[in-house]
């Protein structure tokens, strides 16, 4: 007890030495977020899977000559849609050609779909799938089963309707292009809906256009990727139309953790009728989606997946419109909503290391204090304190402090704990948590220790 009140003393010393100090208390829910949840249509969902049905096949080698079959219609009927939702929206296509190699059995064109709308400032937030299609001999199920995998056969006109995989992820994104596209909100970052091509030889499309990000420094603060989001109904005959994975590359204050630990907070707050499950690996075992591609090139990403899968329908002609649940693709999509919302209407996380690119936090004034500094985040007025033991994934404890860009926390050992800093807007949007990265081997002053 004695503790607790001299950090809550000494933080209010520090937070009345800023103008005026951050009393007022901001409401947990933002009623523009809320909003944006409530308009996902599952109807619209459903029209969005039923219509990508019809090509038939999306494979990226098929026709780019047939209106109705094939790559090249669904490119341009999604090009047409996206363009269809509003002025706002800039859609253009994201064009490679890429060469024979792996997967890829002839020199391809392949195009990305992507749809921009503009913020107030350049960083950037992607919601996103893949919407091409495979289907390979004895599908999904057939590799799973097979000891060391199957070999991987695909004909690129045979029917590989892909309503799941990844029609799924490509409905939520085009749902969430309409809806916050219409909204007339004014967002803080530019967001980003993606959908890419060439997932399925390699996470091609996702490559191509992360690399090209990466060259030209475009700032790329977050990637909410879909890829099998639409089914609850595992093969096995479990069903769990309540939850939504979460896959993040590592290690534990990665970037990609951090996000999603966001996602699984503000998820919580705004679609608490869903659960949010973080995994700490990158992918399902020999399994992979496009935002490792992003996460490859050092952006922040995430990868959303059904909680229970039905391999027999994946990678298989029998992955139409019957293996999919409107209702569960929606919650997921509101998920998406809610962290896509939360994360553009916030400023920029808050920078926590000198130009060194170390940690700025120290014992400072005691030499056993717990002294942490950032730099100002633009559009922040006030800043909240995440901390947690050193072992072990999720916070254990916040504390929203003022418009300061220091604190001290007495008697508080920074060798045991984690500490991250979010900046929070006057409406209460909060970002990223920025955490402090202890230094790792690598970072020691390094040299091989001479010997006579
Ligand atoms: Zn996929």
């Amino acid at each position: 007890m004695m503790r607790a009140a001299r950090v809550l003393l000494t933080l209010a010393v520090v937070a009345s030495a800023g103008p005026p100090a951050f009393a007022q208390s901001v409401p947990d829910l933002d009623p523009k977020v809320a909003g944006l949840v409530s308009q996902v249509s599952q109807d619209r969902l459903t029209a969005t899977l039923k219509k990508l049905e019809t090509f038939g096949t999306r494979n990226t080698m098929s026709s780019t000559d047939s209106p109705t079959r094939g790559i090249g219609a669904a490119r341009q009927w999604l090009f047409d849609e996206l363009k269809s939702y509003s002025p706002k929206l800039q859609v253009s296509y994201d064009t490679y050609v890429i060469a024979t190699q792996g997967r890829i059995t002839r020199d391809t064109e392949a195009r990305n779909v992507m749809a921009l709308l503009p913020g107030r400032s350049p960083r950037r937030i992607y919601v996103s799938g893949h919407y091409d299609t495979v289907a390979i001999e004895g599908g999904q199920g057939g590799a799973n089963a097979a000891p060391g995998g199957a070999v991987r056969r695909a004909d690129p006109d045979v029917t590989a309707p892909g309503v799941n995989d990844d029609g799924s992820g490509v409905a939520l994104t085009l749902e969430l292009a309409r809806i916050f596209s219409q909204s007339g909100i004014e967002f803080d970052a530019t967001l980003v809906f993606m959908c890419h091509v060439a997932e399925e030889q390699g996470l091609m499309g996702a490559k191509l256009h992360a690399q090209k990000a990466k060259t030209n420094g475009t700032p790329i603060e977050a990637i909410l990727n879909n890829d099998i989001v639409g089914n609850d109904r595992g093969g096995n005959g479990i069903v769990d139309g309540t939850s939504i994975r979460v896959y993040s590359e590592g290690p534990d204050d990665s970037p990609s953790r951090e996000l999603a630990r966001f996602v699984q907070r503000w998820a919580a707050r705004y679609v608490p009728s869903h659960r949010v499950r973080l995994l700490s690996r990158p992918d399902r075992f020999s399994r992979g989606g496009d935002h490792t591609a992003y996460t490859m090139y050092g952006f922040a990403a995430v990868g959303f997946r059904e909680s229970r899968e039905n391999f027999t329908r994946q990678h298989d002609a029998r992955d139409t419109f019957e293996g999919v649940s409107p209702a569960y693709l929606a919650q997921n999509a509101r998920v998406n909503a809610a962290a896509a919302a939360s994360l553009a209407l916030a400023p920029p996380p808050p920078v926590v290391v000198n130009e060194r690119n170390v940690a700025t936090i120290n014992r400072a004034p005691s030499g056993y204090d717990a002294h942490l500094q950032w730099k100002a985040a633009p559009g922040a007025s006030a800043y909240r304190i995440f901390w947690r033991e050193a072992w072990g994934p999720d916070w254990q404890h916040e504390m929203l402090v003022g418009n300061v860009t220091e604190v001290t926390l007495p008697d508080t050992l920074i060798d045991d704990l984690v500490f991250g800093v979010a900046a929070v807007d006057a409406s209460g949007h909060e970002s990223l948590v920025s955490p402090y990265i202890a230094p790792g081997s690598t970072s020691v002053d390094a040299g091989d220790v001479k010997t006579k």
